[in-house]
């Protein structure tokens, strides 16, 4: 416990029943079978806000699970409200069969974490295939390196959790902060940047860019978007 943050010693000491019921949920045992627990968390959104991106990718991708890793208790539970009312008002529509059905959001939770402490502690090795940083640090150039969301340091710990071949996305309208990350990810032996020409149909980009709660503040005052989005490289022999 880090000053009321939970969170798991491991990876495997972490209980995600309570965050994906359907996916996790054995009617008949106690706990799952040996091989049974085969779904895991596989994009993270760091710093997700109010959770505009997820709820627009979960019915994009209703075999995903994705999760929003936010510090701010009042807009976690924000979050997981929004979260909760849309799997109950989804569940209330007519359907043909009791089975889970795309469009359901039981792919989706948040989490209450300080990604640049414990991402580690959630997520194992290789785990994820897309990590998300979405108009991070508004006030980066105020902050200690140290303090930033992306510096050297931290990279490590992203590619660790983040699979070879599995994608960061960074998007920002202030091109200072999109400079700094640009720089280190780009100096960074593990992540090979994607020309952002590479991604111009990718409707998970689109997302990154339109459907976030500052992304659409950003549109309505006309900003610019810096978009800057890279490989994770094979792990080297
Ligand atoms: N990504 C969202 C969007 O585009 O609307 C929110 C952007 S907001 C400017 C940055 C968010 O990151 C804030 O909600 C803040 O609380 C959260 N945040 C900052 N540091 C964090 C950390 N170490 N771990 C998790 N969340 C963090």
């Amino acid at each position: 416990v880090d000053h009321e943050l939970d969170y798991p010693k491991s990876p495997s000491a972490m209980d995600w029943s309570f965050h994906y019921p359907q996916y996790f949920s054995y009617p008949d045992q106690a706990e799952p079978l040996p091989g049974q627990n085969i779904k895991k968390v596989e994009w993270a959104d760091v710093g997700c806000g109010f959770g505009g991106l997820l709820m627009a990718l979960a019915p994009m991708f209703p075999d995903t699970l994705m999760l929003g890793m936010e510090i701010r208790t009042s807009v976690t539970k924000y979050v997981t409200d929004r979260i909760a009312a849309t799997r109950q008002s989804q569940s209330l529509l007519p359907s043909e069969s009791s089975e889970k059905k795309p469009g359901e959001y039981q792919n989706v939770s948040v989490i209450r974490a300080n990604a640049m402490k414990h991402i580690t502690n959630f997520f194992d090795k290789g785990q994820l295939s897309k990590i998300f940083f979405l108009f991070p640090d508004p006030h980066f150039k105020n902050r200690k390196q140290k303090a930033r969301i992306i510096t050297p340091g931290l990279l490590a710990e992203y590619a660790y959790v983040l699979r070879p071949g599995g994608i960061l996305y960074t998007v920002t309208d202030v091109k200072d902060l999109h400079d700094w990350m640009a720089h280190h990810l780009n100096n960074h032996p593990l992540f090979i940047p994607i020309p952002n020409s590479d991604l111009e149909d990718d409707p998970i980009l689109e997302a990154a860019r339109t459907s976030t709660e500052e992304g659409k503040k950003v549109e309505r005052n006309k900003g610019d978007k810096w978009v800057a989005c890279f490989r994770r490289a094979e792990n080297p022999e």
